[in-house]
């Protein structure tokens, strides 16, 4: 017999996964699911948290999708950044049309000019982020969003932070997709969520397992 202390995530996950009645699963609280638990309160649903899981194995996309069918909701991205009196469409380096025209060429030039061959000799992992956004989006990018923007969000100097996970959050364009950005064609999505489902109730109940409370 496997005890399984604690139905959050990582105990359920492990209950559903030994997929047999050899373990006993013990929760303190009343419910299962752990800090990713919703509670009522005057009509409102509450979550502890917001979670986000981001399906980077297609194998967790179909469990979860399994688990909780007909209870997503498919969404499209709508995100916009206010820069210079206007409203541009996230992200930025693909999106800097409405922007002022002399925002716009330092955006296009600074990216130009990072499709000549590096002449860092900073080993690729070892760059920071602000060396990673210099490189791959250029200086116009750099100054008129990615550095002021990031240095809000993370509060440090960009020059603290690695560059080792920016590959699949930051979105890399091609040279066309950054002029079509400035001319205003769309013809397709960037990112890593242009869509994403949202669970109408977290659902804890549908993972197949056994409780005792
Ligand atoms: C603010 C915030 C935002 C987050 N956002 C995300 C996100 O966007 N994406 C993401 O993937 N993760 C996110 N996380 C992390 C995620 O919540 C945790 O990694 C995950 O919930 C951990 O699951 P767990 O099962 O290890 O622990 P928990 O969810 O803490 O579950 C532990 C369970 O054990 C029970 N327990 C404890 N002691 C005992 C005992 N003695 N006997 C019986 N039961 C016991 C508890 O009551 C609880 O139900 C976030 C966390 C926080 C705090």
């Amino acid at each position: 017999m496997i005890l399984i202390v604690g139905a959050g995530l990582a105990g359920l996950s492990t209950a559903y996964h030994l997929r047999g009645p050899v373990y006993r699963l013990y929760e303190k609280e009343k419910e299962a699911g752990g800090l990713c638990r919703s509670y009522q309160k005057d009509g409102f649903t509450f979550d502890f948290t917001g979670h986000l899981l981001h399906f980077r194995q297609p194998v967790i996309k179909e469990l979860v999708e399994g688990l909780m069918a007909g209870k997503l909701d498919r969404h499209g991205r709508r995100s916009y950044i206010s820069s210079h009196r206007t409203y541009t469409e996230y992200p930025f380096q693909v999106n800097t049309y409405g922007l002022p025209p002399e925002v716009v060429r330092d955006c296009l030039m600074g990216f130009i000019a990072t499709l000549a061959p590096s002449t860092t000799s900073v080993p690729s992992g070892d760059r920071s982020f602000k060396q990673w956004i210099l490189e791959n989006l250029g200086e116009g990018i750099a100054k008129h969003f990615m550095v002021p923007f990031n240095e809000k969000l993370w509060q440090v100097s960009l020059e603290e932070l690695t560059s080792d996970w920016v590959s699949w959050l930051v979105p890399k364009p091609d040279v066309k997709d950054v002029v079509n950005g400035a001319l205003g064609i769309k013809d397709k999505a960037f990112g890593y969520n242009p869509s994403w489902r949202l669970a109408q109730r977290i659902a804890c109940a549908c993972l197949r397992t056994d409780l005792w409370l």
